[in-house]
């Protein structure tokens, strides 16, 4: 395995793979840890999650700096994850308590219900390179804090982060095999789904990644949470703000330089604001600065891997080739490393990839809409079901259309963002099970029903 750094394609370090021995005993430690931990009292589990959330801040230069060099993310968006990290470390400590207490019932008059949380034991994630210390904090937080022991197969171009992060935990104090990082490649991670030491999985990654997860946990009966990509519409109505829109709409694009599930990727505008809409927004990505990620106030870096920024291209070039009209970007750029100019397509068929696949990386596709209810059927033209931003002036009429968009979560005048006190998920190709919040915790947990008269 190895760490090449995408502005540059220098390899940074090369890690050997764990064997299928160091795997065997990574499982059987976790199994040992299993048992003392589900029973450490609470309080204990938040304090060390705390700890957890202290040694991210107190050592933010060194791992945003780690990731920024790793996987090519701007650096001052690499500081806002590892704050955000910090963020769901402290929601669980402060929180966790109160949403695996006891939840009476009542409804019996000659008996006491209640349902009770209990941790299933020992839960894999497996986890995507693009906010490398995100994703594993918003799994680990709730899901250790619950009382279950984690196994973390990280993406493969990110090592050094899931290295740093097992470090965080064990400085932390978390006894030994409460977190554990398997360094393995897709290709050997199916052993460990069907390994009956092994009680549950969470993937978030590509569709494809989802299908293979989700049929050996589902053949072997264990639980599984898949949070995939999307294809979020942005919706602009003609009562909107535009200059709002406009420039939340670049931001809601190019995040992480394109590269976030939940980035906006259907501009859907009303006909009747679409050239005023488009001017402006394109003019904002242009704008964008692109440059080195270590340097504070770059906006775009670089793709994250070659072979990624290569398939971005693809996209744009056939569906610039089906009729796309390219407004802005649309070719790799001439210099060290794999960057992606913020790229702009208007009025994409609705058979080229614009309109159809997930764009992973800073190209809009912009379709123009007659009305209200064009929108919203556009909106919902997708196999996927992650996110939707709509912008409107009425936030009655707002509300109306947030339910109904196809999406695990819909934002009015905002854009699509996650927070650890909000559910987050999707629907349709997008996965299903929910992260954060209380209904995150309680997807790995079994919510035992107790009856006693
Ligand atoms: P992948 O889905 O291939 O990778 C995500 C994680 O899943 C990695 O840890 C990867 O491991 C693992 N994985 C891949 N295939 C399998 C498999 N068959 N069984 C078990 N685990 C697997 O994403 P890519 O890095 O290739 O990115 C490609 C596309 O995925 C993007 O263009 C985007 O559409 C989507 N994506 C979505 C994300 C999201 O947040 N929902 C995040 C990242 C990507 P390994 O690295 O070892 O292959």
């Amino acid at each position: 395995m190895k760490s090449t750094n995408p502005a540059t394609d220098e390899v940074i370090e090369t890690y050997d793979d764990h064997t299928a021995d160091d795997v065997d005993s990574i499982l059987e430690d976790a199994v040992s840890a299993s048992e003392s931990w589900a029973e450490t009292d609470i309080t204990e589990r938040q304090q060390l999650l705390e700890n957890a959330g202290e040694i991210l801040r107190d050592r933010q230069d060194e791992y945003a700096e780690l990731m920024s060099r790793e996987m090519g993310k701007p650096i001052d968006e690499s500081y806002a994850e590892l704050e955000k990290c910090a963020w769901v470390c402290d929601f669980y400590a402060e929180r966790a308590g109160e949403f695996l207490s006891d939840r009476a019932i009542g409804s019996e008059p000659n008996a006491k219900t209640f349902v009770s949380y209990e941790p299933l034991g020992a839960v894999l994630a497996v986890m995507p390179w693009n906010f490398p210390f995100w994703q594993v904090f918003r799994f680990a937080a709730p899901h250790l804090t619950s009382g279950n022991v984690g196994l973390l197969k990280h993406a493969s171009n990110v090592p050094g982060c899931a290295l740093a992060i097992e470090e965080i935990f064990r400085e932390a104090g978390y006894p030994e095999g409460v977190f554990s990082t398997l360094l393995v490649g897709s290709d050997t991670i199916e052993d460990v789904v069907r390994d009956d030491r092994l009680d549950a999985v969470t993937l978030t990654g590509s569709e494809g990644a989802g299908r293979a997860i989700a049929e050996q946990a589902g053949s072997e009966l264990k639980k599984h949470v898949l949070e995939l990509g999307g294809s979020d519409p942005f919706v602009v109505l003609e009562d909107a703000d535009l200059d709002a829109a406009a420039e939340t709409a670049a931001t809601a694009r190019t995040i992480n330089s394109g590269q976030s599930c939940i980035a906006a990727k259907r501009f859907i505008v009303a006909d009747e604001v679409f050239d005023e809409f488009l001017e402006r927004f394109v003019s904002e990505m242009e704008g964008l600065e692109i440059g080195d990620p270590l340097e504070s106030g770059t906006e775009i870096g670089p793709q994250a891997r070659e072979d990624l920024m290569e398939g971005v291209h693809e996209q744009v070039e056939a569906s610039v080739e089906a009729g796309a009209s390219l407004e802005c970007g649309g070719e790799p750029l001439d210099r060290d490393g794999w960057y992606y100019p913020p790229t702009v397509l208007a009025e994409p068929p609705m058979d080229s990839p614009a309109a159809e696949e997930e764009v992973f990386g800073p190209a809009a596709a912009v379709f123009r809409v007659a009305d209200e209810e064009e929108a919203i059927e556009l909106a919902n033209d997708s196999h996927y079901g992650l996110g939707g931003s709509i912008w409107t002036a009425d936030l009655d009429r707002g509300e109306r259309i947030a339910r109904e968009i196809e999406a695990g979560c819909v934002f009015v005048n905002e854009l699509v963002k996650s927070d650890p006190r909000l559910p987050f998920g999707g629907v349709k190709a997008s996965g299903y099970g929910r992260e954060l919040a209380r209904e995150g915790i309680h997807e790995f947990v079994n919510r035992k029903t107790i009856w006693v008269q």
